[in-house]
């Protein structure tokens, strides 16, 4: 019989459950982000208007049936929860290899509810939860990265985030930023849009969550094994000889840049811009690739193997050495790219980079920003900033939101709070709250539907 197995953490009480999900109702409601994850959300998150940010609320971190079995896509982990940045429903989800190492644990999905007394990590071993402090790293540096690196070297790892299954918030979930996320292992994996996941996770003064070990074995759990082998050779095989996965291995989904841009479908200004923006070529994949290292990666068992990590190695917007690669994407490279009249990949790049480790959503991010320069332009806002303008206050503004700053404050908000609070809600561009992602539904009138119809933003 399949089950789905979750482990229920209650942080208030710091007390552990675990509960099996049965077929019949597995039947109705596959897991992962829009069935088992919705019902129960539905179910278990109090009605009537609560703050996102009480302990009332719940985060729903469940894999699906397919994650840590199936090769294709399928190493996703998916995050459901009440949304800090709309108030209602929300999903977000990452790829890398954190549900294969919760599956192999022996759980299939976690619920964290409560509020722990001071801040804590959650480590699973072999199946076994335990909470420990997290007090010191807690608070102002602790990064993304830095967080993931100490949780392991604590637990006995070398920081080699393949080795076991790692999710943290930075500074920006610790400070209950509306646009924060999750960062999962293994290297910048990241549940970024929803509105403000991470700042869930944070309000629980929850730092982090480690698991490995295990030994389960999901493949014995198939109805009919030799069927189920069958048709995954048959699929990987068709997948990994497709035009479309060696241009993705060589290029990620950033390959999109100039082809969005070839259709004028390339959001510019706030979505204020018309036409095509001038030359996109430098933040173009096929130009970062040629001018960068970039080592190249995958979420676990993915043939596709889409992820490009550039680095910076010299000049004003260079990495620092623990900052070593930046996971980039076509929507984070365009949101903290074009979106706000950038075309400087060094600048386009430390902003995903701070992005990630601050531990914000790049597209809100991006989106943010723009608002907060067209605010600008406006004179509603008292900033030194424009289209393209000074990338140094751009990358001031970002840490100005991780820590909600000054002005930060009100950008940690989102661009739709921004807009409204400054009198300008007619800048807005979004749906449910949340700002669009990169494709301009003037120019692809099917993303309008989407993106008026989803019950979420839609995209990664
Ligand atoms: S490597 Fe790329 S295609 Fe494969 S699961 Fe990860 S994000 Fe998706």
């Amino acid at each position: 019989m399949t089950v789905f197995r979750i482990l229920r953490v209650d942080l208030s009480r710091e007390h552990f459950t675990e509960e099996v999900i049965k077929e019949d109702l597995l039947k109705k409601f596959l897991g992962g982000r829009g069935g088992l994850a919705a019902y129960l959300a539905l179910k278990e998150i109090p009605r009537g208007g609560i703050d996102p940010l009480d302990p009332s609320n719940k985060l729903f971190i469940f894999s699906g049936p397919l994650s840590g079995i199936a090769t294709i896509s399928s190493s996703r982990i998916n995050v459901t929860t009440r949304s800090p940045l709309n108030g209602v429903y929300t999903h977000s989800n990452a790829g890398g290899n954190f549900s294969y190492w919760l599956r192999r644990s022996g759980y299939d999905g976690l619920i964290i509810e409560g509020k722990a007394d001071e801040p804590v990590y959650l480590v699973i071993k072999d199946g076994e939860p335990k909470l420990k402090p997290a007090k010191h790293i807690w608070g102002g540096k602790w990064t993304g990265g830095a967080s993931t690196k100490i949780i392991l070297e604590e637990n006995g790892f070398p920081p080699d985030e393949t080795k076991a299954g790692v999710a943290v918030i930075g500074p920006a979930g610790e400070n209950l930023v509306k646009i924060s996320g999750i960062r999962f292992s293994d290297y910048e994996r990241f549940a970024g849009r929803g509105g403000g996941v991470g700042a869930v996770m944070g309000s629980k003064l929850l730092k982090g969550i480690l698991v490995w070990g295990g030994t389960r074995d999901l493949s014995k759990e198939l109805v009919d094994r030799a069927k189920f082998m069958k048709v995954n050779t048959d699929i990987v095989k068709r997948i990994a000889t497709h035009d479309t996965t060696k241009v993705l291995h060589k290029y990620g989904t950033n390959v999109l840049m100039n082809i969005i841009q070839s259709i004028g479908a390339l959001p510019h200004y706030n979505f204020g811009g018309t036409g095509k923006l001038k030359d996109v070529t430098p933040v173009s994949e096929e130009y970062i690739k040629d001018h960068y290292p970039t080592e190249v990666h995958g979420c676990y068992n993915c043939p596709i193997g889409c992820t490009q990590m550039p680095i910076i190695k010299s000049g004003p917007f260079k990495f620092s050495v623990t900052e070593k690669y930046v996971k980039q994407e076509y929507e984070n490279t365009w949101s903290l790219g074009p979106n706000i009249g950038i075309t400087d990949p060094e600048a386009d790049l430390k902003y995903q980079k701070l992005a990630n480790e601050l531990g914000l959503d790049t597209i809100s991010l991006g989106n943010t920003l723009a608002m907060a320069v067209e605010l600008a332009k406006n004179g509603k806002l008292n900033l030194d900033v424009d289209w393209g303008g000074d990338p140094g206050a751009i990358e001031y503004l970002i840490y100005k939101i991780a820590y909600r700053d000054g002005v930060g404050d009100d950008l940690a908000e989102g661009d739709y709070r921004l807009a409204v609070k400054y009198g300008m809600p007619q800048l807005f561009s979004g749906s449910r709250g949340q700002g669009l992602p990169a494709y301009d539904p003037r120019a692809l009138k099917g993303f309008a539907i989407a993106y008026y119809t989803a019950n979420r933003v839609v995209t990664t």
